[in-house]
């Protein structure tokens, strides 16, 4: 894919779809559709960057609309896709699970009728090219326990909420339209992304929102989970290496070795806040005070941590964020928005 060819990105107004196409706008020659329902979890401003760009168009579309996907294919004839539009929070999986065997389940078949459909009338030579990313996360693979050895991709699923229940049964749907169809697809299950832009919902812009307010700063169980974090744009760079080089029919993790407990996590970014907006509330000493520990959520997962050295050998991507530096441009990124700092 060396020259510009047309990218098809479901959930590019989400969190990480915006990392992925601000990327490619900007380092790449190549076009972009972005496909989007504009559920709650949309921010257009993380497309700002790239919104007027002759390479970029939007489409309100919602994955579970098979004939505005086949209107979608026929318009712009895309030569790939990377399909990240799903319902992401685990906490809204556990109140709310339909929302997401609709989006995850359901939409993830559809967009594969749609695309396989579209695939198969194709000419040879972009037969040959065309490529299905379908993003997964690490969380299909259960819970590790302190001493157990990384997920690996051939780490047994074993999911535990209705988010990664549903994430798992779209990996094996689009597993199975690759070995049954010859679809295209590669799979790939990255770790906890961070980074500027995310929900806050998110812990990471729960901790430093909930801060700044002078709110508590809520932490489950005695917030020893421990969560592998990878800093967005290191994700967005391994999803185009695996778009340009990956292998068709394989799946790869993606993770950057930064393990944290959560309330480690919590006071890391309490400790930037203090350093970089201190006593923002006149009120507060130390930002840490502000951690109250709330009962835990049910099935939470007790320790995630990718081993992502088969991305690394065979396609030669590598993270190049250092967390503490990752977490700190994070920090300056919520506060340059809320205008904290300048
Ligand atoms: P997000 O919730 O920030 O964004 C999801 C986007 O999908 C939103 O823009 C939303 O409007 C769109 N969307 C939702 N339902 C849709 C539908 N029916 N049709 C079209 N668009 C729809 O999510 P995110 O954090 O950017 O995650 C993106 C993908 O990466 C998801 O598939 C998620 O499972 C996966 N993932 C996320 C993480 C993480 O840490 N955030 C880690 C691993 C994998």
């Amino acid at each position: 894919m060396s020259d510009s060819k047309k990218i098809l990105i479901t959930g590019g107004a989400g969190f990480i779809g915006s990392a992925v196409i601000r990327y490619i706008i900007e380092q790449t020659a190549h076009q972009v559709i972005n496909l989007d329902k504009l559920t709650y979890a949309a921010n257009l401003q993380a497309l700002q960057s790239v919104s007027t760009n002759n390479r970029y168009f939007f489409e309100k579309v919602d994955i579970c609309h098979r004939h505005a996907l086949d209107h979608i294919f026929e318009q712009y004839q895309p030569n790939a896709i990377i399909h990240l539009a799903a319902e992401s929070h685990v906490d809204r999986s556990i109140n709310h699970p339909a929302k997401f065997i609709e989006t995850n389940v359901i939409g993830t078949f559809t967009l594969l009728e749609s695309s396989y459909h579209y695939w198969q009338n194709l000419a040879k030579d972009l037969k040959e090219t065309f490529r299905f990313i379908h993003v997964s996360t690490d969380e299909v693979y259960g819970e590790l326990q302190q001493n157990e050895s990384k997920f690996t991709e051939s780490t047994p699923y074993a999911p535990n909420s209705p988010y990664s229940a549903s994430k798992a049964s779209s990996d094996h749907l689009v597993r199975s339209w690759y070995k049954t169809y010859g679809l295209p697809t590669i799979i790939t299950h990255s770790t906890n992304n961070y980074g500027p832009f995310q929900h806050p919902e998110k812990l990471i812009p729960s901790v430093i929102a909930n801060a700044l307010a002078g709110r508590p700063i809520l932490i489950y169980g005695e917030g020893l989970q421990m969560r592998d974090w990878i800093y967005v744009e290191d994700n967005a760079k391994a999803l185009y290496s695996v778009l340009i080089n990956g292998k068709i029919g394989e799946t790869y993790n993606i993770g950057a070795n930064n393990e944290s407990t959560n309330i480690a996590l919590a006071e890391k970014l309490c400790k930037i806040l203090d350093e970089l907006a201190p006593q923002y509330k006149s009120s507060i000493i130390k930002y840490r005070d502000l951690i109250q520990f709330v009962s835990d959520r049910p099935g939470h997962d007790y320790r995630y941590a990718i081993d992502s050295s088969k991305i690394t050998k065979e396609i030669g991507w590598q993270p190049q964020e250092d967390f503490e530096s990752g977490l700190r441009k994070t920090v300056i990124a919520y506060l340059n928005s809320k205008q904290i700092i300048g």
